[in-house]
């Protein structure tokens, strides 16, 4: 096997986590797979359904014109007979890509009818037709694009030519597209289907962006494969390159390498080291690499983190129809990457130590990098239920978090809420303004020993929440969206299957700073404290050796400073992170001034000798 030497620093793109030759590939459609939309010659089904007759030819005229060379319209005068129309293509084996229906229909409402398309065509984009100046439409939609009922709504065209529809409208075949129309293989994976490597290959491709494609080791395509390569299956996961190479159970580290996202590691200096690409890492490097920073960004598994496994983040400024983590963190790479930042991906941060002047964080490649500044920005995970038919309905009635934005949609429903912290608490209290009934489910035999007594009392005093003690979730499922649970009563060990359309998981949230040095205070949680949250702030103490005060998020130790979910105190939001990402620089650049005073006298030998030899604050 031929691992390839690392491509130029240029041609790296971590938007996609391909390098330059890839893209180029995929611009000139080179090597597409087959994919799901293929069912025949014909072209998928866009189907639009209005009462009104005029309405519904304009709006079928306008997708004519502009998408009838890819996609066949079809437009229906009723819910139900559009129903009988799905029925009818399914059968015949077409694809739908969108439905867009008016939402004051005769009979069945666009929102109910919507809601049925998914038991027909699951995967097909659903979007109300709302006329314009319909004061009345905020209301449901936002309610059932909760529920998982619509994927958003589309104002209809005004005239010909509308390109805000059409804007929408594209958007909606963008995303569809990305799943259902044959596309470029950047890298093919056969491996057996359940062992847990394959999975996690699929996992880290998909949230890296690689267009990939997994092929089990005894599919026809699996064994066509490795026999091509002239490999056999003792040797799994066998990765193949679009460009022929063959790597032979890789690491990941080894499969960012031979895509070329990774940079030269030799010389690895530079002003800003950043750890960790979640939103609050990938702000710090658009604004650090903007600002004239030589940046680097070391990420241990995908951009994104958190907020890259969340398909659609609704509550961040600027996008109404709410947009995917995947998308939000792949634009802002991008952008980090246009303005100069550095990636490294697939790659952790092991151990961070002084060195003189300079900061050196060792990676799990085995190299080491020196900076001037480090960002810590290596978030936090909530705690999972782990409970795969639950998983499978995460952003449709499944949440983890408060998810503060779906509490109004959750509008004389049933909804549960996992958890017996304060958080779970507080989620509780605001569900209990909108849903019917609140339900929360505790592990243990008490609220005492985790929540607030006032959050308690508060809780007692709420008619609508009901506190279910010893109870687990242990299943539950629905057509495309939440619908029902099953608990269990710890205690006797019975089961019981309940209607809900709502669950939020607030079973607390580790921070990942296991490797951070001990000399960094945190929080009995292990949240990193940062500033004046510092328990030692204006405090002489051996690891402070300067004659000032930290800095906003600047950690225990000068120069590292703390962002985003790993942060104590840190509001867990993707735009708080953003948010510190970007304030965050200015610290650098302040610390940056004054560090070379601050640390003069030192080398870089003194990397070993700095709790010893310490001067202390003299404040
Ligand atoms: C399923 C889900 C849905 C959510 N939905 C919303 C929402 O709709 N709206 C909202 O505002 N918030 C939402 N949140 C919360 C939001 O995503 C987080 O608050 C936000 O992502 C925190 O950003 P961060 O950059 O601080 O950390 P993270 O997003 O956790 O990113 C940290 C990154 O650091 C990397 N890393 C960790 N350790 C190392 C290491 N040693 N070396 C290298 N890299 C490392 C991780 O791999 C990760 O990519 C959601 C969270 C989840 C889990």
């Amino acid at each position: 096997m031929q691992f390839p030497a690392n491509p130029a620093r240029s041609f790296r793109d971590p938007g996609s986590g391909l390098d330059g030759r890839a893209r180029n590939a995929l611009r000139d459609g080179v090597s597409t797979s087959a994919g799901t939309a293929s069912s025949g010659s014909s072209k998928p089904v866009l189907l639009v359904v209005d009462d009104e007759a005029e309405a519904l030819r304009k709006i079928e005229h306008e997708l004519h014109e502009r998408y009838g060379g890819d996609y066949r319209i079809v437009g229906e005068g009723s819910a139900k007979a559009s129903l009988s129309k799905l029925r009818e293509l399914e059968e015949a084996g077409e694809v739908v890509a969108l439905v867009l229906a008016d939402q004051w229909m005769p009979g069945m409402s666009g929102t109910d009818f919507l809601t049925r398309v998914r038991e027909v065509y699951p995967t097909a984009k659903r979007a109300l037709l709302v006329e314009w100046g319909d004061r009345s439409a905020p209301k449901p939609i936002l309610q059932a694009m909760a529920l998982g009922r619509i994927d958003y709504y589309v104002n209809k065209p005004w005239g010909s030519v509308d390109e805000r529809f059409h804007r929408v409208i594209s958007e909606f075949l963008y995303d569809w597209a990305k799943d259902h129309l044959p596309k470029f293989e950047a890298i093919r994976v056969v491996g057996e289907r359940w062992s847990p490597r394959s999975h996690e290959l699929r996992d880290l491709l998909g949230r890296n962006g690689v267009l990939h494609t997994f092929h089990s080791a005894d599919s026809r395509e699996g064994r066509e494969l490795l026999a091509q390569v002239g490999y056999d299956s003792a040797r799994l996961p066998m990765v193949v390159l679009f460009d022929g190479q063959v790597l032979e159970d890789p690491s990941n580290t080894d499969i960012a390498d031979a895509c070329g996202s990774n940079p030269s590691m030799e010389d690895l200096s530079y002003d800003l080291l950043i750890i960790g690409a979640g939103p609050a890492g990938l702000a710090a490097a658009v604004y650090g690499a903007s600002e004239g920073l030589d940046t680097m960004v070391v990420e241990g598994e995908a951009v994104g983190g958190q907020a890259g496994t969340s398909s659609l983040i609704r509550n961040y400024l600027g996008f109404p129809q709410g947009i995917s983590g995947a998308e939000l963190s792949e634009q802002a790479a991008e952008q980090a990457w246009l303005f100069g930042a550095t990636f490294a991906y697939m790659i952790h941060a092991t151990e961070l130590r002084r060195a003189g002047e300079k900061l050196v964080v060792s990676l799990t490649c085995g190299n080491e990098v020196t900076a001037r500044a480090v960002i810590v920005a290596t978030g936090a995970s909530y705690r999972r239920l782990d409970i795969p038919s639950l998983e499978a309905l995460r952003g449709a009635g499944v949440f983890y978090g408060a998810a503060v934005t779906e509490a109004q949609a959750m509008k004389e429903q049933d909804v549960y809420v996992v958890g017996a912290g304060n958080s779970a608490g507080q989620a509780a209290i605001r569900l209990s303004k909108y849903a019917s009934r609140v339900t929360l489910l505790v592990r243990d035999g008490s609220l005492a020993s985790n929540m607030s007594d006032y959050l308690i009392q508060q809780i007692e005093a709420t008619e609508n929440i009901e506190v279910r003690l010893n109870t687990r979730v242990v299943d539950g499922g629905g057509e495309g969206r939440l619908e029902r649970l099953v608990l269990e009563d710890s205690l006797s060990g019975t089961t019981e299957t309940v209607p809900a359309a709502g669950l939020f998981v607030l079973i607390g949230a580790q921070p990942h700073m296991g490797w951070l040095p001990e000399e960094i205070e945190r929080d009995k949680k292990g949240f990193v404290f940062t500033g004046r949250d510092l328990p030692s702030y204006g405090r002489a103490r051996r690891s402070w050796h300067l004659g000032r005060l930290p800095l906003p998020m600047e950690t225990s130790i000068p120069g590292v400073l703390a962002i985003g979910d790993v942060r104590h105190g840190s509001v867990k939001r993707v735009a708080s992170a953003v948010g510190e990402g970007s304030i965050a620089i200015q610290m650098v650049h302040e610390y940056l001034s004054s560090a070379p005073r601050e640390h003069s006298g030192m080398s870089a030998s003194d990397s070993e000798a700095i709790p010893a030899r310490t001067r202390q604050a003299a404040f």
